[in-house]
C-alpha cells in the first residue's frame, strides 16, 4: 500500500470555530491524562477497550465516543511508555503535552461544498454536551489544493477511518493506493550531476537549467526571502526535470541510480558554489523517482557509487586522470564521451547486475 498525507490549514475557519478547536485539542489531552492517572493508580483497567459505562466524565468532554478515543489513547501511551521501561519498579506513569488528535471514522465526514475561498467541509461530532454549545456537531472548512487533485488523478483515495486534528493547528488527511505491480522493461542508467541535474546512459540530459538556480541561489543572501523563493524555485526545477526524464522513458522496466548515502562523500559537483545546495538536490531527485517507481511501476535500484565517474564504461579501466571536467578521455582505449553519460553507463551496469537488479 502506498501512504501520501495531506495538510490543510485551518485559515477558513473563523475565529470562534478556531477556539473551538484549541478547546477541543487541549480538553481532549486533558481528559487522555486524566484517564492515564487513573490507570496508573489501578482506578480503571489497562485494555484496550472499555465501554463509555466504564468511563467517568471528568472534563467538559462528554460524549462518550469521545471518551472512548480518549481512553484508547491513554491506554496505548500508557502500554508503550510501560513497555518501553526495561526495571518496572522505575516505571513512571506516562505524562501527555499537547496531543494532535486521531479521529476515527465515527466522529467525522468530509463533504464537498462550493465557495469561493474553500470547498470541503470536515463535519466533526462536537465533544461537547448540546445544550451547553447548541451543536451536535460542527463544520471546519478546508481546500483540497493542487497536491490533493494530484493525488485523485494518480488513483489515491481518501482514508476515511481515521484523520488529525493536530497541536500545531491543522488537519491531516491521509490517503492510500495499492501499489502498482513492477513491470517488465528496458533498463535505464541515471547520473546526478551539476551541470545538468540528469544524465542518462541512453544519451539523454535533462535539467541544464538548474545550474543558473543554483548560481542565483549562491548570489542571494542566506535566510532571506528571495533566498527562499530561489529555493522553491530550484524544488519546483527538479520536480519538473525528473518527471521529463520519466515521460521520455515511459517504457522504462528499471532506473538505476546512486545511493544517497554514499553520494555525499563524493565531490562531483563544483567547488565554486555552496555545495550545500547542490548536494540537497540529489535527495529531492531520490524522492521524486522513488515516487514515480511506487505508482508507476518500474524498479528503482540504488546502487554503491563505486569509481562510476572513473571507471570507462568502453574498456573498464578505473583511471582518476580518464576524467576530465565536463569530458571523459579514456587514458587506456582513447574513447572518449561526456563524462556524466559515462558515469550513467557504468551505473545502469552495475545496477542490472545487483542482486536487486536480477530479482524478478
Ligand atoms: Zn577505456
Amino acid at each position: 500500500m502506498i501512504l501520501r498525507t495531506t495538510s490543510h490549514t485551518m485559515k477558513y475557519m473563523n475565529s470562534g470555530k478556531e477556539s473551538l478547536y484549541w478547546r477541543i485539542v487541549r480538553d481532549y489531552t486533558e481528559l487522555v491524562q486524566l484517564y492515564i492517572d487513573m490507570i496508573h493508580n489501578k482506578k480503571l483497567p489497562l485494555k484496550t477497550f472499555l465501554s463509555s459505562k466504564q468511563l467517568p466524565i471528568l472534563n467538559d468532554i462528554e460524549r462518550s465516543s469521545w471518551r472512548a478515543v480518549c481512553y484508547k489513547e491513554a491506554s496505548m501511551a500508557y502500554r508503550s511508555v510501560l513497555n518501553l521501561t526495561k526495571d518496572k519498579k522505575k516505571f513512571t506513569k506516562p505524562v501527555v503535552k499537547a496531543h494532535s488528535i486521531n479521529l476515527e471514522y465515527r466522529l467525522w465526514n468530509i463533504q464537498k461544498c462550493d465557495s469561493g475561498e474553500f470547498n470541503y467541509f470536515i463535519k466533526i461530532v462536537s465533544p461537547y454536551k448540546k445544550s451547553e454549545y447548541r451543536y451536535l456537531s460542527f463544520n471546519v472548512p478546508i481546500k483540497f489544493h493542487r497536491v490533493n487533485r494530484i493525488l485523485i488523478e494518480q488513483g489515491f483515495n481518501m482514508n476515511s477511518a481515521t484523520m488529525m486534528l493536530t497541536d500545531k493547528g491543522n488537519i491531516k488527511l491521509y490517503w492510500e493506493k495499492e501499489e502498482v505491480a513492477k513491470r517488465e522493461g528496458k533498463p535505464i542508467g541515471v547520473d546526478c550531476g551539476y551541470k545538468k541535474l540528469l544524465a542518462c546512459s541512453d544519451n539523454t540530459t535533462y535539467g541544464e537549467e538548474l545550474e543558473q538556480i543554483y548560481e542565483k541561489i549562491s548570489r542571494k543572501k542566506q535566510g532571506s526571502k528571495a533566498f527562499k523563493r530561489a529555493l522553491i524555485e530550484r524544488d519546483q526545477a527538479i520536480n519538473k526535470t525528473v518527471k521529463d526524464f520519466y515521460n521520455d522513458h515511459k517504457d522504462c522496466g528499471l532506473v538505476a541510480c546512486e545511493n544517497l548515502k554514499c553520494v555525499k562523500h563524493k565531490s562531483k559537483f563544483s567547488k565554486k558554489f555552496n555545495n550545500k545546495l547542490q548536494r540537497w538536490s540529489y535527495p529531492k531527485v531520490l524522492t521524486k523517482l522513488e515516487r514515480l517507481s511506487e505508482t508507476e511501476g518500474f524498479r528503482l535500484v540504488k546502487i554503491p557509487p563505486a569509481y562510476t565517474s572513473q571507471r570507462c564504461h568502453v574498456c573498464n579501466t578505473v583511471d582518476k586522470s580518464s576524467r576530465q571536467g565536463e569530458k571523459f578521455h579514456c587514458q587506456t582505449c582513447g574513447a572518449e564521451c561526456d563524462a556524466d553519460i559515462n558515469a550513467a553507463i557504468n551505473i545502469l551496469r552495475l545496477g542490472v547486475y545487483s542482486p536487486q537488479g536480477l530479482i524478478n
